[in-house]
């Protein structure tokens, strides 16, 4: 039942003086309708992404946001530029989802056809905006340059489409509001769909779907250090005897994300359901847990710095400064970070941080006698409350006798001492570098955690 005619129903009943239990029956109606998660389909159209010559990351962008706002994303496709298919795939999804989002296709050569295919699939005829006609003309103007006649396809939209301001290109997006279902139409250019979705579309989302009270459906509690399955077979206990909320597992680049989702039925008693779920999970995975929702290693670890007002040095060999980009990648990091040394050869370790000759020659670079110096001597000479160092082997070089690619020392030096942490990494020079940085976030982050 939709959502008016829920309403025509209930005002119908009371209208009527009918009975106090039927109004009731039909309340609790309304009520459902108006918290029954909402599906979502998302296509993403272009022959270039057909063909592989792009990555469909608006598809991925699109997914993401939209399951965070409380949509079932029910499916995502990928369409090239024809207008046949397209069609079908809009018939076919309006047949199944409350909303349909469609990027790409809006510019205005002859193979941008989205607003052909849709108008065929909801029988309707694209009108002249003349408003839209004038703000391109303007926009061309502005450039000293007339109006390509083919532009007058981007002032053209299904009758009744409202549309979206698009203040990075010349091709506005828009909706059209059906019965019970919304359709909308987003430029291809990320740099174009992304400001559009979050500041034009998303207020008319809201509203539309009431999704402010949905907010509460999931939740995401992030761990870093065990793995995926590790994570799973830890939870199973709860997994199994889990009532009104599911599991899900998303494994990013280290960390681990445990996603709560609420069932329908259970949306009356969703806070005190998922805050259970949570602590349960807390309690199972210990200081594993940095974070929540939006949360990231970085974000955490700014916020332990500040609060115990503490400031940061870093040494870093093969990392080569991705400590130092991942602390300053957000505005205010001098306010905790001090700078970071990339002291890549041995010379440098050296001359730069005082690392001993000795330990090198007798050590190796890559060592956890030298992980400590490193940590210890770059705080010393920072004058700084804590220090990071990391020294390995990214590869796909550099393995020696017992020091394979992979093999990566963390030190974290503050006044307590020095920890260093020995990690066996992959053969991949990305990976280990990236994972290095992380877990030498993660190491500080811990040692922060336990600090009073
Ligand atoms: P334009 O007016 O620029 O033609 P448009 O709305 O017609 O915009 P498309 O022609 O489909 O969009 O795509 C334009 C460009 O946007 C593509 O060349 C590609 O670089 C990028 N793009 C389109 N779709 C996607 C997508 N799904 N993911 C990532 N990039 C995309
Ligand atoms: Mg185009």
């Amino acid at each position: 039942m939709c959502y008016k005619r829920a309403r025509f129903t209930m005002e119908f009943f009371i209208e009527l003086k009918v009975c106090e239990h039927i109004k009731g029956q039909c309340q609790k109606v309304l009520i459902k309708e108006l918290l029954k998660i909402k599906k979502a389909y998302i296509i993403s159209t272009g022959t270039e992404i057909t063909s592989g010559a792009i990555v469909d990351t608006n598809g991925a962008f699109l997914a993401r946001n939209l399951t965070e706002e409380g949509f079932k994303v029910i499916g995502c496709s990928v369409v090239g530029d024809d207008k046949d298919y397209m069609h079908k795939l809009f018939v076919k999804t309006l047949q199944e989802a409350d909303l349909i989002v469609a990027s790409g296709g809006l510019g205005p050569t002859l193979d941008d056809v989205t607003k052909h295919a849709l108008c065929q699939a909801l029988d309707m005829e694209l009108v002249l905006d003349e408003k839209e006609e004038e703000k391109i003309k303007r926009y061309f103007q502005k450039r000293e340059r007339s109006m390509p006649d083919i532009n007058i396809r981007q002032a053209m939209f299904p009758a009744g489409a409202q549309l979206l301001d698009n203040n990075f290109g010349t091709a506005s997006g828009m909706y059209l509001l059906l019965p019970e279902q919304m359709v909308v139409l987003l430029p291809g250019p990320p740099r174009e769909l992304k400001p559009m979705f979050e500041q034009e579309l998303l207020p008319v989302l809201r509203k539309k779907f009431n999704l402010q009270e949905k907010k509460i459906i999931r939740r995401t509690v992030k761990v870093f250090g065990p793995g995926e399955s590790q994570v799973e077979t830890m939870l199973q206990p709860l997994i199994a005897t889990a009532k009104g909320y599911s599991f899900a597992f998303l494994a990013d680049e280290g960390e681990v994300h445990i996603k709560i989702n609420l069932e329908e039925e259970f949306i009356a008693q969703g806070d005190v359901l998922l805050n259970k779920a949570v602590s349960d999970i807390e309690d199972i995975m210990g200081d594993s847990v940095f974070g929540y929702e939006e949360d990231t290693l970085i974000s955490r670890v700014s916020f332990l710095l500040k609060e115990k007002r503490m400031m940061l040095s870093v040494a870093e060999s093969c990392t080569g400064g991705l400590l130092a980009k991942m602390l300053t990648d957000h505005a205010g990091s001098s306010d905790f970070f001090w700078g970071s040394l990339v002291v890549y050869n041995n010379d440098a370790k050296k001359k730069l941080l005082g690392v001993n000759e000795k330990t090198l020659l007798e050590k190796g670079a890559v060592s956890e006698e030298v992980a400590e110096e490193m940590a210890v001597n770059i705080r010393q000479s920072a004058g700084t409350d804590i220090a990071l160092s990391v020294t390995g082997i990214a590869g796909p070089g550099g393995a020696a006798a017992g020091k394979s690619v992979g093999l990566v020392f963390i030190g974290c030096a503050d006044d307590e001492g020095c920890l260093v942490k020995k990690m066996n990494f992959s053969a991949n020079r990305d990976f280990n570098r990236l994972f290095s940085a992380k877990t030498a976030l993660d190491i500080l982050r811990r040692r922060l955690e336990h600090k009073a």
